[in-house]
């Protein structure tokens, strides 16, 4: 097989978690696969440059960002290439500008516009395993870029799209996906397969196991990925190691276990806002919503209400972190410039979403959901759908709760063959 093999931050943390990873790719080679490591910087060490950075200046030019942090990764490489060629292998590391990887300029979160697979495909034919830093690459004009945090993921993914390997495995320091966190319901399950988009889904709110632009190149260039842990015994047999964790498929692959919901998201960083008797005419939605955008602020849900009397009220929700910014916005230019009764919001606010593709081919999902919760006496306050997915927002101290009474609702816990529906 030919493979791409991505090791976090903590599978990096130490000489000897580095050790252990160079242990692994070897069994990898040694058995006649051909593998292209794509490692992280060691655990902590991005922030640690960054925060030097911050150190001198808050508003650092992202240029220099990146040439700092990009640093971090360089030194990962070259330790793996050394690790590697102790056990008797030979190795050699790339930074991103040297494995031929090419970014649009768009400092601290650019997006790979080319790989040049040569290089690694002519290593791979003289039989030494190439190393590539993860998160990186350089721009048009030659400056160093990065591709945000956590973005090692999505080189990984496309250094395989551009080699056309068979498989890219995210070797991290959980086991899998699984069906919510196991923090908070403890019979979560494990996910043998999840499709692309549901992964999309979950990557989009808020689940940090993958970096979303990863998911976005799999699925773009149809990459089998996987998910796996870099915490087993480095020389377990690879017939094992290759079927462990997660795999992320495409839905007409046969292999999609058949469930309706496969997870559930749960995200604290919302912050709900009301706008109550605005005009009910043309143009308030945009009179709204255009102001907020233009202070760059995101909206995720949004709930306009049927008008009574010639008002409405108009609800949405922000990042958290934007709140306070997103209610000036309002005070000051909106209700103001329509006359609005009032401004009220709520930082203390979660959403909670099932995934699943099987929601496109079966009724009476969000009937299942709403009932779940209303057993449990959770308000409802907001609502929004897509084909695959159904979000609703409660009160941050229900959040526990209301997933534990999905799970359970949806059977979760059970093999999708063993559930009732
Ligand atoms: N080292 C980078 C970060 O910490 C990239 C990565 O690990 O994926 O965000
Ligand atoms: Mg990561």
């Amino acid at each position: 097989m030919l493979v791409v093999h991505k090791y976090g931050g903590t599978s990096m943390g130490s000489v000897e978690r580095i050790k252990s990873v160079a242990q692994r790719v070897a069994k990898w080679h040694r058995a006649g696969h051909r593998v292209v490591v794509v490692p992280s910087a060691m655990a902590g060490e991005t922030n640690r440059l960054l925060g030097l950075a911050k150190e001198i200046s808050a508003e650092a030019d992202p240029r220099e960002l990146d040439q700092i942090a990009s640093t971090g990764e360089q030194v990962s490489v070259g330790l793996l290439a050394i690790a590697l060629q102790a056990l008797g292998v030979k190795a050699k590391s790339y930074t991103g500008w040297q494995a031929g990887i090419k970014t649009d300029s768009a400092f601290t979160k650019a997006r790979i516009t080319e790989i040049d697979g040569a290089k690694l495909l002519s290593d791979l034919d003289a039989g030494v395993i190439p190393i590539v830093t993860g998160f990186q690459g350089i721009d048009g004009a030659g400056n160093i870029t990065t591709l945000g945090r956590g973005g090692s993921d999505t080189q990984a993914v496309a250094v395989a799209a551009a080699i056309k390997a068979d498989e890219c495995l995210i070797y991290t320091d959980v086991d899998a996906i699984y069906t919510t966190d196991p923090r908070v319901v403890e019979d979560a399950r494990p996910l043998k397969v999840i499709a692309f988009e549901e992964m999309f889904e979950l990557a989009s709110l808020g689940s940090k196991v993958l970096q979303i632009r990863s998911v976005e190149f799999a699925g773009k260039y149809r990459v089998p990925t996987r998910v796996l842990s870099s915490f087993t015994d480095p020389l377990i047999p690879i017939e094992i190691e290759a079927k462990s964790g997660t795999l992320i498929t495409f839905e007409e692959d046969e292999k999609m276990e058949q469930a309706v919901v496969s997870g559930i998201a749960f995200n604290r960083d919302e912050a709900k806002i009301t706008l109550r008797g605005v005009p009910d005419m043309p143009g308030i939605a945009y009179k709204i919503v255009g102001p907020i955008g233009e202070a760059n602020i995101d909206i995720d849900m949004i709930v306009q209400n049927i008008g009574e009397s010639g008002h409405t009220d108009f609800s949405f929700t922000v990042h958290r972190n934007e709140f306070d910014r997103a209610m000036r916005v309002l005070n000051e230019q909106v209700k103001p410039a329509l006359g609005a009764k009032e401004v009220v919001g709520d930082n203390r606010v979660c959403k909670v979403s099932i995934v699943g593709i099987g929601m496109r081919s079966h009724v009476g999902i969000a009937a299942t959901m709403f009932k779940a919760l209303a057993d449990e006496n959770i308000n409802i306050q907001m609502i929004t759908t897509s084909e695959i997915k159904t979000s609703v927002l409660v009160d941050d101290k229900y959040m526990e709760l209301a997933v534990r009474a999905l799970h359970r609702a949806f059977e979760l816990d059970k093999e999708p063959a063993a559930r009732a529906a």
